[in-house]
């Protein structure tokens, strides 16, 4: 055989240039103790704060506290099988979850693994679950209105897009069936909504589910759930799971309503996790950094700049009181950072007067310049009666003698509180709204009796629809009562009146 050696040396050479070091290195540390979900690793020295960590198990944990000699972290998963000594790597991600379109009409849990026994989830991205809120110049105020369909709410404390609005109330007060009904509403409007559920009862999560579903509401809806028999680092995680999810949709230029039932027993996770990693407690026990994890979360809600796309995302954060006291420490954390709440009453919700919305403490802050103008021309007056009507009403009960001009108003504001009832699961378009608002403040359902104004209301609203459709189309077009319009309802609310007091 013929060995040329000129050809060898350069094949060598060829090899030398290609060769490339690869050197994997992998940072872990080891267990030094483990227990009620949270542990101690010694060894990781460049991990990051909010990085995921790798169990042996195969089961993720994420790094919370830094400490000099070692790292304090929560595990997101079943701790059964991993023990003191188990090595734990470093995976160099902060936790995030699955985002985009193939989330709308699927229930996912906080870390987006589906739970709906409705096969994988093929996503479009990955994004980071905690991300910076957008800051000043990439805002612009609230200006359009997001109707919730609850003629309390969009005629007394409305709601706009981008907007902050808090429900608070004690138990069993219709707090989430105000949620819902506003999901409902949002029905054919490009608005992708998600309902997150923070440690609520599976069977309650599950009604939820079926009720949207029932309805329709599920094909624009995203359900971020993490029950009660999950873990508190899960359930603290959930809402911000959620939060990314919308703000795919807000920076494609998108309008997302967002659902955070409830942001109390969000504070309960953060408590008990904190104390579990031996964080020093504060005020009713709640770590020092208990504002901040509702600020930072409810600050990533915003009416986008047209630069970026002008998309919103609002948040409906729900807030649950004990006894109605709302000066407890979590209450009012979250009432300083929303911008206005929405209180409910038991006592109302007994007495009847669904939803219970106590009209007097309600406020929104920014919702208003949202308001189309037909809407501020029939609700101007309507809180202040309101609250006239209240002290009267406090005032009749002692059975002292009213003059006519007080009772006159004692009924109109009977009228008007039968008007803000409404149904579950049945949110009212704004139109309809209007024209039925503007009957009540204008004194035409004087003499209708009070017991028979839900009745009025059905039957006016459909003929309207029958006989009169044209004055809908004209206030969702003109989005303002002129005289002209006036006049035709006036005609119309005679008309119909004839035949009803017959
Ligand atoms: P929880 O504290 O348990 O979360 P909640 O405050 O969210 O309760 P919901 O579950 O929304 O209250 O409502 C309590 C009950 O009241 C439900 O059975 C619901 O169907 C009923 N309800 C709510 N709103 C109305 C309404 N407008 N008209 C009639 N019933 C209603
Ligand atoms: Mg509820």
């Amino acid at each position: 055989m013929n060995i040329k050696p000129e050809e060898i040396t350069s094949i060598i050479k060829k090899e030398i240039e290609r060769y490339e070091k690869k050197i994997e290195t992998v940072d872990s540390g080891t267990i030094i103790q483990i227990g009620d979900g949270v542990s101690r690793v010694y060894g990781l020295d460049d991990c990051m704060e909010g990085e995921m960590l790798e169990f042996p198990n195969g089961v993720y944990g994420m790094a919370l506290n830094l400490e000099q000699d070692n790292v304090g972290c929560v595990l997101l998963g079943s701790e059964e099988g991993i023990k003191e000594g188990d090595i734990v790597k470093r995976t160099g991600k902060v936790v995030e979850v699955p985002v985009g379109e193939e989330l709308i009409g699927r229930v996912v849990n906080s870390l987006g693994t589906p739970i709906d026994g409705k096969g994988p989830i093929k996503a479009d991205a990955m994004r980071a679950i905690e991300f910076p809120a957008p800051g000043v110049i990439d805002r612009q105020s609230v200006k359009e209105p997001l109707q919730t369909g609850i003629k309390a709410i969009d005629s007394m404390v409305p709601i706009g897009k981008g907007q902050r609005e808090l429900i608070i109330g004690d138990r069993q007060t219709g707090k989430t069936a105000i949620t819902l009904d506003a999901i409902l509403n949002q029905k054919g409007k490009d608005v992708v909504c998600i309902y997150v559920a923070i440690g609520q009862k599976q069977s309650t999560v599950a009604h939820i589910v079926n009720s949207l579903e029932e309805m329709g509401a599920l094909d624009y809806t995203i359900v971020v759930a993490s029950t009660a028999s999950e873990t508190a680092p899960l359930q603290f995680l959930a809402p911000y799971a959620g939060c990314s999810m919308g703000e795919y949709f807000m920076y494609k230029g998108k309008d997302v309503l967002i659902i955070y039932d409830d942001l109390s027993k969000h504070a309960v996770a953060y408590r008990t996790m904190s104390l579990l990693l031996r964080r020093p407690p504060g005020r009713e026990a709640y770590p020092g950094d208990v504002f901040y994890i509702h600020s930072r979360l409810l600050e990533r809600a915003a009416k986008l700049s047209e630069k970026l796309g002008g998309g919103s995302l609002t948040a409906l954060p729900i807030i649950e009181t004990l006894a109605g006291d709302v000066t407890a420490y979590i209450p009012t954390n979250v009432i300083s950072i929303t911008d206005g709440q929405i209180f409910l009453e038991s006592e109302l919700f007994y007495s009847g007067q669904r939803p219970a919305i106590n009209a007097g403490i309600s406020v929104s802050r920014v919702g208003g310049n949202a308001q189309i103008k037909a809407m501020k021309q029939v609700s101007g007056t309507l809180r202040i009666e309101l609250a006239q009507y209240r002290e009267l009403a406090a005032f009749a009960q002692f059975g002292s003698d009213l003059d006519k001009e007080a009772m006159k108003r004692l009924e109109k504001g009977k009228r008007l509180i039968e008007i803000l009832k409404q149904d579950q699961y049945k949110p009212m378009p704004v139109e309809q709204q209007i024209i039925m608002l503007y009957a009540g403040v204008n004194n035409y359902l004087m003499d209708i009796e009070v017991p028979k104004i839900r009745k009025f209301e059905r039957e006016f609203l459909e003929y309207i629809d029958t006989h009169y459709r044209e004055i809908s189309r004209e206030i969702l077009e003109k989005k303002e009562l002129t005289e002209d319009l006036k006049n035709k309802l006036n005609k119309a609310i005679a008309e119909f009146k004839k035949n009803f007091l017959a």
